[in-house]
């Protein structure tokens, strides 16, 4: 169900008090990841009788939330992430806000959340990059990482879904999230936790699945690996996904299967746009059950030749080892061809060095 109605208007109040242009540059000089914010977010409420109201964009600052608030106890949340892309003209792009816009609408609906209507959701990335434009950093793979997420903001401790809700975005400039060349990652395979079950809200992008997913990954950290990696709940023997990654792998015969989409892994739009992508450069293109087995017995015997990870934060990540309790597998110490390949077609269409056949990309400046 989309919602559709009147477009949302959005008011504009401007910071009186904007980072120097010397800090900005400062912090564009080094981002990091998710540390340093813009001058300006978006935010909405919704109710019942109301529906969506009070757009509008305003200084970056604190929310104020009473301590009863619904979202700190029933974690009623869900979120988006996507980036803006500066290209070498100048102008500033977002990849398929769109399709985020429908994924933020899903996941809304399975978190009994009311539904941002897609215009206003990229109209409100419209108006906050284009305010804060001057934080888009140049050069590398450096981009305006954007946040947009909803949350139960009623105050009220009784079980059910809240009756006032709030929409924001936040945007973070950051930088390459390989500073010194992409270098493949270690995988920890869980065998004690898993990340989403049917019925549950693996399919969803909900604040509640990363908490379930932190002890994992301390885990993974603990075994010395970068990352985790899920089985699914039922039979612990199909591959789902990363922490927040979805999965791909390159075979010999030059054919790369994802993990097919079955309600408990997360519908990537990274995934998404390497399906088309990997066919376009005429690589046999397969969405299909992938077994624990399956990955150890193809590496071993130089069947799957890559394998690697994609979401837009990473975009796309070369896994070189994984291990679990009592065993590893190697599966290469440099990124392989196909996923440096697919790695740079995509890039080059997100940073406008390629022609953008399919309409992904969205002009913001
Ligand atoms: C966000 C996310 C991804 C990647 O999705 P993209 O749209 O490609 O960024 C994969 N898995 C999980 C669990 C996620 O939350």
């Amino acid at each position: 169900m989309t919602a559709t109605g009147p477009a949302l208007e959005f008011s504009t109040t401007l910071s009186s008090s904007p980072v120097t242009p010397e800090r900005r540059a400062e912090i564009l000089a080094a981002p990091g990841f998710g540390t340093s914010f813009t001058d300006h977010m978006i935010t909405a409420a919704w109710t019942p009788e109301a529906g969506w109201h009070d757009a509008g964009l305003r200084p970056y600052g604190p929310l104020s939330l009473d301590p009863a608030t619904a979202v700190l106890h029933y974690a009623q949340s869900v979120f988006e992430g996507l980036k803006a892309y500066r290209h070498d003209d100048g102008s500033i792009w977002a990849f398929r806000p769109e399709a985020n816009a429908a994924r933020f609408q899903r996941s809304a609906a399975r978190m009994a959340l009311p539904e941002l209507p897609v215009e206003a959701f990229v109209d409100s990335i419209d108006l906050l990059v284009g305010t804060d434009s001057e934080w888009v950093p140049t050069g590398g793979e450096a981009s305006l990482y954007l946040r947009p997420f909803m949350f139960a903001s009623e105050v009220f401790l009784g079980v059910r879904p809240a009756k006032h809700v709030t929409y924001s975005l936040i945007a973070s400039p950051a930088g390459a999230y390989f500073a010194s060349g992409v270098k493949p990652i270690s995988i920890w395979l869980s065998s004690e936790y898993t990340r989403a079950a049917p019925g549950g809200t693996g399919a969803a992008k909900c604040a509640g699945n990363y908490a379930a997913s932190l002890i994992a990954q301390q885990e993974a950290i603990a075994n010395g690996c970068d990352q985790v990696c899920f089985l699914d709940a039922l039979e612990r023997k199909w591959v789902e996904e990363l922490g927040g990654m979805n999965l791909y792998f390159v075979s010999a015969d030059g054919s790369i299967t994802t993990p097919q989409l079955t309600g408990t892994i997360l519908e990537g739009i990274t995934r998404d746009a390497i399906l088309t992508l990997a066919g376009d450069l005429d690589y046999k293109v397969e969405e299909r059950p992938v077994s624990i087995d399956e990955w150890r017995d193809g590496v071993a015997s130089g069947e799957i030749t890559e394998v690697f990870a994609c979401g837009t934060a990473a975009v796309i990540t070369p896994l070189g080892r994984l291990a679990w309790t009592g065993g590893e597998l190697v599966m290469g110490e440099e990124t392989g061809p196909v996923t440096r390949e697919i790695r740079a077609a995509l890039l080059d269409i997100q940073y406008g060095r390629a022609q953008d056949r399919r309409g992904w990309m969205h002009r913001i400046v």
